[in-house]
Order: C-alpha cells, then structure tokens, then sequence
C-alpha cells in the first residue's frame, strides 16, 4: 500500500485490509466494499493579460508567501477546473473574467508527503470589474511587463505561462499561414493552412 494511506474505511470506520487491485496492493473494506484507488487534487490558474502585462498577484499566506504568482487555487469537487480559475481570479483580484483556452497542464505525481496533484492553466479574457486584492490571501495584485517579472520573485510556473500566453498568439509555424472564415473552438487556438 502507499505509505500515506487510510488505515480506516472512511465511509464505514471498519478497519481497512491490503487486497490487490489493479496491479497494486490497496487499502480495501471488507465491510462496505470501499477502495482507497488514490489521492489526488485539481487547481486551476488564469493568465489576464491586459497591454502586453500580466496579472499577477503576491500570496499572503504559506505555501510561496511573498512570492507572486498568476491567482489560482484548488478546484472543488463539483466544479470545473475553468470555472475553478475565474472564480479564484476574481475572489483573489475582483476581476471578472471568462476563460478562452486552456494554456498550459502540470502534471505532478505525488510522494510520500504530497498528493498526485494536476495543475491546469487557463487563458483568460476581461469582462468587468477593478482590481481590488482579497486581503486575506494575496498581499499586492498588478499588472506586469515581462521584463519586470524576471526582477520579482516570481513562481517558475507562473513566470512560464506568462511567456506562453505573450509568445504564442498569431504567430503560425514558418510554411504556415492561419486559415480564414473557419470557427475555432477557443481564442487561442489557431487553424494553419
Ligand atoms: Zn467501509
């Protein structure tokens, strides 16, 4: 079994057994049936950019606090992950936005101490609102040029959606140019021909 697991059912308290499932030694009731399969944890953050700078925001709070970072945060279980992101933007900023594309995935499994923890970016569009930072949270929220952003202590992830979100757009591959009059699912996305 993984060595941070349950070692009681969570639905019913009987105490769990090893049983083999899936090719690996799980936590498994003999009461209710439950099977501990896995941990794992979905966030989501949004790129805004506005002028050729970003939004970012300084956390108040461990874990990174201090370091600025684009706002983001776990998504709750019956919520999508897009949905995730614009609300943490505007619980974060006060911004109201849409999300456009999906930007960028981080795919990280877990250890020991961490759960397997799956990190999905999103390009995000303005709607409405003025930045007014969640004091709780987030110590500072402004817009940034990249030039800037090399001098601040900023989150790796965050300083390389940044770069995505600023390098990627209407720019096709040499040999290519966009296809026209053709409707693409998302802002982002582009057709070549
Ligand atoms: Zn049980």
């Amino acid at each position: 079994m993984p060595p941070e697991t349950y070692k009681f059912c969570p639905r019913c308290a009987a105490p769990l057994l090893p049983a083999v499932l899936g090719g690996r030694t799980r936590g498994h009731c003999p009461r209710c049936g439950f099977v501990h399969w896995s941990e794992c944890t979905i966030g989501a953050g949004g790129v805004l950019i506005r002028d050729g700078r970003v939004l970012l925001v300084r956390r108040a709070i461990e874990p990174g606090k201090g370091r600025w970072t684009i706002p983001g945060g776990f998504a709750e279980e019956n919520e999508k992950a897009e949905e995730a992101a614009v609300r943490e933007v505007r619980e974060e900023t006060g911004l109201v936005t849409e999300a456009v594309s999906l930007l960028a995935v981080r795919d990280r499994p877990g250890d020991r101490a961490l759960k397997h923890d799956v990190y999905l970016v999103f390009l995000l569009a303005y709607t409405s609102g003025a930045l007014h930072p969640q004091a709780e949270e987030v110590s500072a929220a402004g817009f940034f040029l990249p030039e800037e952003l090399a001098e601040m202590n900023a989150a790796p992830l965050s300083l390389a959606v940044t770069r995505l979100a600023l390098t990627a757009a209407d720019r096709p591959a040499p040999g290519f140019k966009p296809a026209s009059g053709i409707n693409l699912f998302s802002a982002a996305a582009r057709l070549y021909c």
